[in-house]
């Protein structure tokens, strides 16, 4: 068994790890003083510019296919740059990237919505979410009904990420409520904002935030579906899927970066005449950190190891989204503690990632969720104890 990288996979890494320092990390002061001031961290213009400087470091579509431009990565790759970049609070991510079934595109639609998204031309936002259906997705009620060459969509989304913006929304809606969403009766459309939807920000404890999206009557042609009718459903899980092993890649990067700010404040802060690193209570908050972020981190990396083996990641991938969220919160929390007064103030970023880590444990699958699946996996002996090497 040999645990560590390839020397590709330590170059790509280090190469972000560089990046990340020279041309993102100076920014933070930055976003710090917009946010507070209620404004966003950077705009549009700004994240594209950074973005395009990247594109000339070669790093562009990291999970796009060359066809497009892109890199497309292995799993095991992608998990590590999203490590890199969760050391940075700045909202920043590599373009080039597309919400990863719209490859499913046709032709007509691939010119229509995937390059220009890819391009970062046109922005998109994913909905499945509604307020009535959330965990229980197959639960939703946005109808599509056929009307002529066209469908006629009603009802609401809600909490779509970057929903506010999005020039178009790839909308998983009912086609067919007798069979239901998950028996073939969902499909999913491709809907312009230009025909008519409308959002509505949703305010929340992180910075930014989702939206809720309104559709009342809105017209869809035929030839907006993505994928077959009644893919819809699963086109929804293959998008949620992705997200299982970026989410917990990403919180290594935030627990990384905040426990060796706890380090450094545990080696310079003196109370009653020594460093408060002397103290076997901060030692112990500092030593089950590492134990944790450890052990996530081979959940993490298994998990999109075993996307490269073209296996089935989902139990793997529950496991690493389940355990890296909450490791994610347990070591913020730890190191909040360990910064005392000072961690709870608006002067250092840490409160900042406190806020937004506790997402982590709710969006693409909560807790629950995660823990039903890898329990069901079991319970039906889908999956033995021990996983691959059983
Ligand atoms: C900031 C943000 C961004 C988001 N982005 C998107 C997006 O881009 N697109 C999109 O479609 N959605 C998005 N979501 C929605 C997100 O995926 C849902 O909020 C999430 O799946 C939970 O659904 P819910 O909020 O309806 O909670 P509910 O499903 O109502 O659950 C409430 C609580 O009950 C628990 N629970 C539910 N059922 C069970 C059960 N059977 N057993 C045990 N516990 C259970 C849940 O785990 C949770 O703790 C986003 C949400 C947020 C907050």
């Amino acid at each position: 068994m040999d645990f560590s990288l390839t020397d590709e996979e330590r170059a790509v890494r280090d190469t972000v790890r560089s990046f990340i320092q020279r041309e993102v990390m100076p920014l933070e002061a930055e976003v710090l003083r917009r946010e507070r001031a209620h404004q966003p961290g950077l705009d549009h213009s700004e994240v594209r510019e950074l973005q395009l400087k990247a594109r000339k470091f070669g790093f562009w579509g990291l999970a796009t296919p060359e066809e497009y431009g892109g890199m497309n990565l292995p799993a095991v790759l992608q998990s590590l740059i999203w490590t890199e970049l969760g050391r940075t609070f700045v909202p920043f991510r590599f373009g080039g990237e597309a919400d990863n079934i719209l490859f499913h595109a046709t032709e007509e639609q691939k010119r229509e919505f995937l390059v220009p998204t890819i391009e970062g031309e046109r922005r998109s936002c994913f909905a499945i979410t509604e307020p009535g259906a959330g965990s229980d997705a197959a639960n939703i009620r946005l109808s599509a009904r056929r009307d002529g060459d066209d469908w006629i969509l009603d009802g609401e989304k809600t909490f779509i990420t970057g929903g506010h913006d999005a020039d178009f929304a790839i909308v998983v809606a009912v086609t067919d409520r007798e069979k239901g969403a998950r028996n073939g009766g969902a499909t999913a459309f491709l809907v312009d904002r230009s025909m008519g939807w409308r959002s509505e920000f949703i305010q929340t404890m992180g910075e930014g935030g989702p939206a809720s999206l309104i559709f009342d009557g809105v017209r869809v042609p035929h030839r907006n579906i993505l994928g077959e009718i009644g893919q819809g459903f699963t086109l929804g899980m293959e998008w949620i899927g992705k997200g299982r092993y970026t989410i917990p890649s990403h919180a290594i990067g935030i627990a990384e970066r905040v426990l060796q700010m706890a380090i450094d404040h545990a080696n310079t802060r003196e109370t009653f005449g020594a460093k408060i690193g002397t103290n076997q209570a901060i030692q112990w908050m500092i030593a089950d950190s590492e134990t944790e972020l450890e052990a996530a981190r081979w959940l993490v990396l298994r998990s999109a190891w075993t996307v490269d083996q073209g296996l089935d990641p989902r139990h793997a991938s529950s496991m690493g989204k389940l355990y890296g969220a909450g490791m994610v919160n347990r070591v913020v929390d730890r190191v909040l503690q360990i910064h005392g007064g000072m961690g709870y103030t608006r002067e250092l970023p840490i409160e900042r990632w406190y806020r937004q880590v506790r997402l982590y444990r709710i969006f693409e699958g909560t807790d629950e969720m995660q823990r039903l699946i890898i329990s069901r996996d079991l319970l039906r002996g889908y999956t033995k104890i021990g996983g691959h090497l059983a």
